[in-house]
């Protein structure tokens, strides 16, 4: 997780987050846990909290846009894990959120850097 992630969570709070459900500690192997997931078909789930709106996984701690954490970083779901920081889907999300895209704030802290090295 970059530490822009860790000031937004935006994905998080946007999108339904389903996967295979042996990705669930129900299936030998498996890591998530289950009780953390609801069934969404026969053969996925998704992680409670994102299958409803308000959109906002179970898992996420901390508030949206300021300081955030995964409580289940480790064991969080392929889906969480394949997620692209700054693609077309983040900048969504963090529109929803009223957050700018991440390029725009990785453009900020890189004119911050050249004010201060200059
Ligand atoms: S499991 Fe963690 S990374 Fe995945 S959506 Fe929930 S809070 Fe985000």
């Amino acid at each position: 997780m970059s530490e822009a992630c860790l000031h937004c969570g935006a994905c998080c709070a946007s999108f339904r987050v389903s996967f295979y459900w042996a990705e669930t500690d129900a299936a030998e192997g498996g890591a998530v846990p289950a009780e953390l997931t609801v069934p969404v078909t026969p053969w996925r789930v998704a992680m409670r909290g994102t299958e409803t709106a308000p959109v906002r996984c179970v898992a996420l701690q901390g508030e949206v846009g300021q300081q955030v954490g995964c409580s289940i970083y480790a064991a969080r779901s392929s889906t969480c894990r394949e997620f692209t920081a700054g693609d077309e889907r983040c900048a969504d999300a963090r529109a929803r959120h009223g957050l700018p895209p991440l390029s725009a704030v990785i453009d900020d802290l890189h004119g911050v850097h050249a004010v201060l090295a200059g």
